[in-house]
């Protein structure tokens, strides 16, 4: 028999994204960077803001040797793909990023991977509805002692 979806299930399957997210170590007794477990936020659709919970940095609940330091944290911005919205999404780092850096010091910072997005003059850069997966993707760092934020292109 055909498989059919009513308009509900529909609507719930259809352009879901869902950031991801991890914690970065170093470890000082072999001088290796270590990448902890990584965390997936819920799925959402439509144009609901995507965010992941990182929970505890602690390295035995990351997979990591226990005498590493957590350094930074790594998180993913979703694509933006559902063009029946009229919103556009800025890149880069979020409020809520540099909220979550202003519970530690001022030596913070975080890395997020997003789109390089199109410029708007006088305005920034966004990605739009309806725009493709595999547009151009940047990462960007951002500090919380107001430098900033560094973009490294993955392309020449
Ligand atoms: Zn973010």
């Amino acid at each position: 028999m055909k498989k059919e979806l009513t308009k509900e299930e529909y609507a719930k399957i259809r352009y879901k994204r869902r950031e991801a997210a991890c914690f970065i170590y170093y470890r000082p007794a072999d001088g290796q960077y270590y990448i902890g477990k990584i965390k997936y936020g819920e799925p959402v659709s439509g144009d609901a803001q995507a965010s992941v919970y990182l929970g505890s940095s602690l390295p035995v609940e990351n997979g990591v040797p226990k005498d590493a330091i957590c350094i930074t944290t790594c998180h993913t911005h979703t694509p933006f793909l559902d063009g029946s919205f009229e919103q556009e999404r800025e890149v880069g780092p979020s409020k809520g990023d540099y909220d979550y850096l202003k519970n530690g010091d001022e030596s913070n910072y975080g890395i997020v991977l997003d789109y390089v997005g199109i410029h708007v003059a006088d305005k920034g850069d966004f990605v739009f509805p309806g725009h493709s997966v595999t547009d151009p993707p940047q990462m960007y760092i951002y500090y919380n002692n107001g430098r900033k934020a560094d973009k490294y292109s993955f392309i020449d």
